[in-house]
């Protein structure tokens, strides 16, 4: 199959209606229109139960897709005290998720090699072997600086990849330009997926100089940035201990959490037993944890290793852009915005590292 192959959208619908009679299929949304300013409805994924319910957008959502990988609680063990019984418990359906935009399709490669390194998490990789991933093309908003972090584009990582064009013109009368999309496939996975549900035809030059007119136009689209190359942020990032940023931050932030969770790169987890009633049978379960909340570095006795919130901030920016690259050869912050896009007090990652930036490159000349 040649690189791109275009699907109209009525074979798109078909495609999508395909996935939705065979698997759990996730997809993006508009949410809670009332409360957004444009009466639309803010972006986020969903469920998707029929081809009306999908809705792809070009701006990014304010969660990521990490919920369907890795949920935001889920059971790991079943055990019973009297009996002396224990049973692990792996739950993974066959699953789909439409709409991942590049950056997050490099968030789930990046989860992929945390999930696998070391003993490898069973529960994580037996849901990531059922789920085949959609991408879509998109368009930056003013917290997105994916070009600065080299993950703008992605060849790798998904099952199809859909770009939107408006298709071949056709012949004078005979109806509006059909619209659909160039498809790219990265798997046997994602060729099986879509020659089984959909009929893709061979994509015109026109179609192919629509897309690279569009990728032009999105790349000079970009506002935000970061002022050095991503490969100098770890040096940047190991020399900042002592910056006054750091208690400039802790002094405003909430401690909410909340850039943790919208993170699709943020992985820490809590473990605990919970009881039944009868004292007997219980479950271990993992739920989500985040290195900005008060207690995530409190150990037994009451010491807390990162007590304030610019410890606790400096922590969070230097595992983005410093200490897990020496382990997964990576950053790990693909650019998408969210945690600025989400805090309360609009502490900006990209502004905060600049702010670094400038530091370093004025000490470096003293
Ligand atoms: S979202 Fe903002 S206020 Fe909340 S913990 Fe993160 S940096 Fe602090
Ligand atoms: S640190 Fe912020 S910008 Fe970077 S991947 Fe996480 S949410 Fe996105």
């Amino acid at each position: 199959m040649e690189k791109f192959s275009f699907l109209s959208n009525k074979e798109f619908r078909k495609l999508v209606e395909g996935l939705t009679g065979s698997f759990t299929v996730y997809g993006t949304v508009r949410k809670d229109a009332r409360l957004s300013a444009a009466g639309d409805g803010f972006p986020a994924y969903g469920r998707i139960s029929c081809f009306e319910d999908l809705v792809l957008g070009l701006t990014p959502t304010h969660l990521s897709a990490k919920e369907f990988l890795f949920p935001q609680r889920e059971t790991l063990l079943k055990f019973d005290i009297e009996k002396m019984t224990h049973a692990a418990v792996v739950e993974a359906v066959d699953q789909v998720i439409i709409g991942l935009h590049p950056c997050d399709i490099h968030a789930v490669g990046l989860m992929d090699r945390v999930f696998a390194y070391g003993k490898p998490d069973v529960n994580y990789l037996a849901r990531r072997a059922k789920t085949v991933i959609i991408g879509t093309d998109c368009m930056p908003d003013r917290f997105c600086f994916c070009k600065s972090v080299d993950t703008m584009n992605v060849d790798a990582g998904f099952d199809i990849f859909l770009h939107r064009v408006k298709g071949v013109e056709p012949p004078q009368g005979a109806g509006p330009p059909q619209n659909g999309f160039l498809v790219r496939t990265a798997t046997d996975r994602g060729k099986t997926i879509l020659s089984k549900y959909a009929k893709a035809k061979k994509a015109s030059l026109k179609q192919l100089d629509e897309i690279a007119a569009f990728e032009k136009k999105r790349e000079d689209s970009f506002t935000a940035h970061i002022d050095a190359p991503a490969g100098q942020l770890p040096e940047i990032y190991s020399k900042s201990d002592e910056s006054p940023v750091w208690e400039r931050i802790g002094a405003i932030c909430y401690g909410c959490g909340s850039c943790n969770n919208v993170c699709p790169t943020c992985y820490c987890f809590d473990v605990k037993d919970e009881m039944k009633s009868n004292l007997n049978e219980g479950e271990r379960v993992r739920v989500w944890d985040g290195c900005t909340l008060e207690d995530f570095a409190k150990v037994t006795g009451g010491h807390n290793f990162r007590r304030t919130r610019s410890d606790r901030l400096r922590h969070r920016f230097n595992r983005k852009f410093n200490y897990l690259t020496g382990r997964f050869g990576a950053l790990f912050c693909v650019g998408c915005g969210r945690c600025s896009r989400t805090c309360l007090v609009q502490i900006n990652i990209s502004e905060v590292t600049n702010e670094l930036i400038r530091e370093y490159n004025a000490k470096k000349r003293q």
